[in-house]
């Protein structure tokens, strides 16, 4: 275990081409303190969880201090938002301090958000509002918890100075852990200001970091891009089978690892509904729960344009025809384990296709509708009927449901104990972390974030000593969302 003083940075991307980033320390803030700070993310880079009690620590990961070893910096990048180019973006409040190699060899980026105005910042204080970082740094976890990829979260620092949105607001400062913080707009800065040479070394870097294996290949640029669509198509299946909303699937949000990056306006869905975004800037819909799988192709079009000095572009397209297949076959198969079904025929598609219109249909809470299904046929399933209008076609449903069961002979508890697996009994509800939000940042109390954090490292069972140590009532968590509180939406602007 490392302490502060020996975390051991890296900096490879500080040995790039300086056109990459800006070379930038953190901006210092007075008083800086603690407002929760995740063990399981000190962990993954090694670091001795007591090190969040010293004081150094707020002081560190405030930014007010440079940790040994790290050169801080902001990444240069662009990228298309909302369908439109955007040539200026760029790290405007973000900086990367470097990496930490943890005792398995992975190395981790240590990068801040809301540490200070770069010269990426366009005017823009370089700071975030606690109750942005809060939404982040619990949903870089929350995710984890249900084995979705994605960037997570070390602590969040809060800083005493105001900073101005609609009205002054309480800031606070992130400390994100990523594998890496390459976008695919990182690529398309360079491609569309006539730099290729930028675009190849910034591919030889992602490829050395993450597919050392495919270095010496002739072809190693279309099976980097090749790989990167096919994370991205897991990625986005896995949000879908969760009624995961990322909010803006800019091409500067889209991380080349394929994990889930830079949380805004996110939210899960508490009823099916393809046509629900969390994100009230978003009129249009373009970013909506029926569109992410579209938006990724999207995307990866937009980046394998970039890319096309180094790929010919009729090898990208057909990578790209690869895209809708692969996302379809991994969605299908995650539906499946939601049922816990295995043989995936046209039976199983006129099934999912009946559920997904009755779930459309009916005040239905998504989540909990898959964690009570485990137990039909044999346990207390009334719970599952009560919320749809007419019983009559649930019932018909169901009577469907236990033919395909059956039709595989797999036991009861087996199959109940694979499904709660896949289907959380807790999620990350709107309601539940804007709760959190207003205790922080209305009465200075923490301790909701922490609960949260907690319950949500693993969302699949409950774990009766850990609740009551942390005061977690289970019941009032796994409950449908009131409905005063349904379809939240906040805007981009944090
Ligand atoms: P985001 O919505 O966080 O993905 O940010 C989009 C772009 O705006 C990125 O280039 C950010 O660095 C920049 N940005 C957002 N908020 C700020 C801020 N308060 N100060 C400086 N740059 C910002
Ligand atoms: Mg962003």
């Amino acid at each position: 275990m490392k302490n502060l003083d020996n975390l051991n940075f890296t900096n490879t991307f500080i040995d790039l081409s300086p056109e990459l980033y800006q070379a930038k320390s953190p901006d210092p803030v007075t008083e800086p303190y603690l407002i929760d700070f995740n063990p399981a993310g000190a962990k993954l880079i090694g670091l001795d969880p007591a090190e969040s009690e010293r004081q150094e620590f707020v002081e560190y990961f405030a930014g007010n201090k440079l940790l040994t070893g790290s050169k801080p910096l902001a990444m240069a990048y662009s990228g298309h938002q909302f369908g439109s180019y955007n040539p200026r973006l760029g790290d405007g409040r973000g900086i990367l301090l470097g990496e930490v190699t943890n005792g398995d060899g992975h190395k981790w980026d240590i990068h801040l958000k809301g540490a200070g105005p770069t010269r990426f910042a366009r005017g823009f204080d370089g700071r975030a509002t606690m109750r942005a970082s809060i939404r982040e740094y619990l949903a870089g976890e929350a995710l984890h918890g249900l084995n979705i990829p994605t960037t997570r979260s070390l602590a969040i620092i809060g800083i005493r100075d105001l900073i101005y949105r609609q009205t002054p607001e309480l800031a606070a400062v992130l400390v994100r852990i990523s594998d890496s913080h390459v976008r695919f707009g990182s690529f398309e800065l360079f491609h569309y200001t006539n730099n290729p040479n930028r675009v190849q070394e910034l591919a030889d870097h992602v490829i050395h970091h993450h597919h050392p294996d495919i270095e010496n290949e002739a072809d190693r640029y279309r099976i980097f891009f090749g790989r990167v669509l096919q994370k991205t198509a897991f990625l986005i299946a896995k949000w879908q089978a969760s009624g995961f909303v990322h909010g803006v699937m800019n091409t500067d949000n889209m991380c080349v690892t394929g994990v889930t990056f830079d949380y805004g306006p996110y939210g899960f869905i508490d009823r099916f509904d393809p046509g629900y975004t969390p994100n009230s800037s978003d009129t249009g819909g373009r970013y909506s729960l029926g569109k992410q799988a579209q938006i990724g192709y999207w995307n990866l079009s937009k980046w394998g344009e970039s890319l096309c000095h180094l790929v010919d572009p009729e090898d990208i397209m057909e990578e790209m025809a690869e895209y809708q297949p692969t996302y379809n076959k991994m969605y299908r198969d995650l539906i499946g384990q939601k049922l816990g079904l295995g043989v995936l025929d046209s039976e199983f598609t006129e099934l999912t296709g009946s559920l997904f219109q009755l779930l459309y249909d009916n005040p239905v809470d998504y989540t909990n509708f898959f964690r009570a299904l485990s137990h039909f046929p044999e346990g207390n399933y009334e719970g599952l009927i009560h919320a749809f209008s007419n019983r009559n076609e649930i019932e018909e449903w169901l009577n469907r449901y236990q033919r395909l069961i059956e039709r595989e002979d797999s036991p009861f508890e087996e199959r109940k104990e694979a499904m709660d697996g896949v289907n959380p009994k807790f999620i990350l509800r709107q309601y539940l972390l804007q709760n959190a939000i207003d205790k922080a940042v209305k009465e200075a109390d923490f301790s909701e974030i922490e609960r949260l954090r907690v319950l949500l490292e693993d969302p699949f069972r409950d774990r009766p000593e850990i609740f009551k140590k942390y005061n977690i009532d289970p019941d009032l968590y796994a409950s449908d969302t009131p409905d005063s509180l349904l379809g939240m939406q906040l805007s981009c602007s944090a």
